[in-house]
């Protein structure tokens, strides 16, 4: 007890501790407070280390002391959310943040994030304006719907669309759609949030039209079809297509409702991506259209709604809308993002994830060619350019694998520890582990991120060499 009371007499005071010149350049840009703050943390964890210690604790070590409190300085400066490096090869990766922006998107959200703007204006009359009107008529356009707002995200565009339209009523939807899409969102779940009240008919794998028709009573709002986004059901199946569902809907005077996940805008099955359109679901007649902004459209995280007029216009006047609202940036976002769908080429080449999902395999294979140049010669590891398996991700095209390019890491070294390290890098590098081998997909890499991979994986070497000498 006597050794570690000495040991704690030995421990520099805060104050003593601020005014010591290893900390002074902190004093420029960093607020006093949260280095204060750390010193404090850092003294404090020497203090534990001493009374827990057995007794026999080493000598206070002041260059070490100083160390931890930079490190714990620079730490907390540091931001939490930073851009990652995406070397999984999964384009609309949910848990990395979905689609980039296009640039002119970016440009926008920065000019209407700054100042003023027109957000719920009318320069023409002096009067309020719409939120909706910014991007309803592009969105018209590029879909052919009649009218459309948008919200927060698809989650919340689901359950707005249900509130308004059901209600205390009935809706009725397949037992093959009743989707989880991830995290809490459960179609069961939202539809008893919004109060309308689920009506499952058919069967896992069948459900036919007659079934919807039984289904029908007094008390039915709408006839609902969930995209089945994340899983397919294969084999012995059967569904009701949306041709089938509109033409009851007609019949029996109800609205259906498409719940479509992903929003893909233009064609891309000759990429191998089979998905219906927006615009081709809308053709049939279908009343109302939901779907994400920041799935294969490519724009900012949204909730599209486009459909009847009378329909729209019910929601958005519910309560809910307001609750939902979508905010300027998103917005700013949202409408670059539809005016590059103008022109279908331009949208092809300048929306991210669209030009990731339509590259070609010769110009992946020359971005892994040249990632692998900047990795050769190492004592550690040997690289090779290899054909990677890819998936589409965030919901989308869920049994579609893409081809693509891989750069594969061989080496001695566990691969659960390089990915361990790679993570670790100042700009985090999310990689790929298949058969203990770490994958670095270029589908979803940069070219001006090459440099970023193969700086992190030298100082990975200089580490592991530095740990084995
Ligand atoms: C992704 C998805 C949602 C949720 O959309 P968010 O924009 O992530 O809220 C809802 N329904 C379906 C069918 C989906 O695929």
């Amino acid at each position: 007890m006597e050794h570690k009371q000495k040991l704690l007499s030995k421990l520099p005071k805060v104050d003593q501790t601020l005014q010591d010149q290893r900390l002074f350049a902190f004093f420029e840009d960093t607020s006093r407070d949260l280095i204060v703050e750390s010193v404090r943390e850092v003294i404090a964890e020497e203090r534990a280390k001493i009374l827990n210690g057995s007794g026999s604790a080493p000598a206070f070590d002041e260059e070490a002391f100083f160390q931890a409190i930079t490190e714990r300085i620079s730490q907390k400066k540091r931001p939490s959310l930073i851009n990652v490096v995406n070397a999984t090869g999964v384009v609309l990766h949910t848990n990395l943040g979905r689609a980039g922006l296009s640039p002119s998107a970016c440009a926008n959200v920065m000019k209407i994030a700054k100042g003023y703007s027109t957000l719920e204006y009318n320069v023409k009359k002096g009067a309020r304006g719409s939120r909706h009107s910014h991007v309803e008529s592009l969105i018209c356009k590029i879909t052919g719907a009649e009218a459309a707002m948008v919200v927060n995200n698809n989650a919340a565009a689901t359950m707005l669309c249900l509130s308004a339209m059901a209600e205390d009523k009935e809706v009725i939807v397949s037992r093959g759609e009743l989707v989880e899409i991830g995290g809490s969102f459960r179609i069961p779940d939202i539809m008893a949030r919004s109060g309308a009240k689920l009506v499952e008919v058919g069967t896992t794998n069948k459900t036919k039209i007659a079934d919807y028709k039984h289904a029908i009573t007094e008390e039915t709002a709408a006839i609902m079809k969930v995209h089945t986004s994340n899983y397919r059901i294969v084999g012995f199946t059967a569904e009701a297509d949306l041709a089938e569902l509109t033409a009851l809907g007609k019949e029996s005077g109800l609205p259906v409702i498409y719940d479509m996940g992903s929003g893909l805008l233009v064609d891309l099955s000759s990429y191998g991506i089979k998905e219906p359109t927006v615009g081709e679901s809308l053709k049939t007649g279908i009343d109302v259209i939901l779907f994400s902004g920041d799935k294969l459209m490519g724009g900012p995280q949204a909730g599209i709604i486009a459909g009847k007029k009378s329909l729209i216009n019910q929601m958005k006047n519910h309560p809910l809308a307001r609750v939902v609202r979508i905010d300027k940036m998103t917005l700013a976002a949202l409408e670059s993002t539809c005016r590059t769908y103008l022109d279908q080429e331009k949208a092809l080449k300048e929306i991210p994830a669209l030009r990731m999902l339509s590259e070609d395999i010769q110009s992946m294979r020359s971005r892994g060619e040249q990632l692998k140049a900047l990795l050769d010669d190492s004592m550690f590891f040997k690289c090779r350019v290899v054909e990677a398996a890819e998936q589409v991700g965030g919901g989308s095209a869920p049994t579609t694998e893409l081809k693509g390019i891989a750069v594969k890491l061989e080496t001695e070294i566990p691969a659960e520890k390089i990915e361990r390290l790679l993570r670790k890098n100042n700009i985090p590098i999310i990689a790929r582990i298949i058969r203990d081998a770490v994958y670095f997909d270029m589908r979803t890499v940069a070219d001006e991120e090459l440099p970023i991979i193969a700086e992190a994986m030298a100082a990975i070497e200089t580490a592991i060499r530095r740990s084995r000498s």
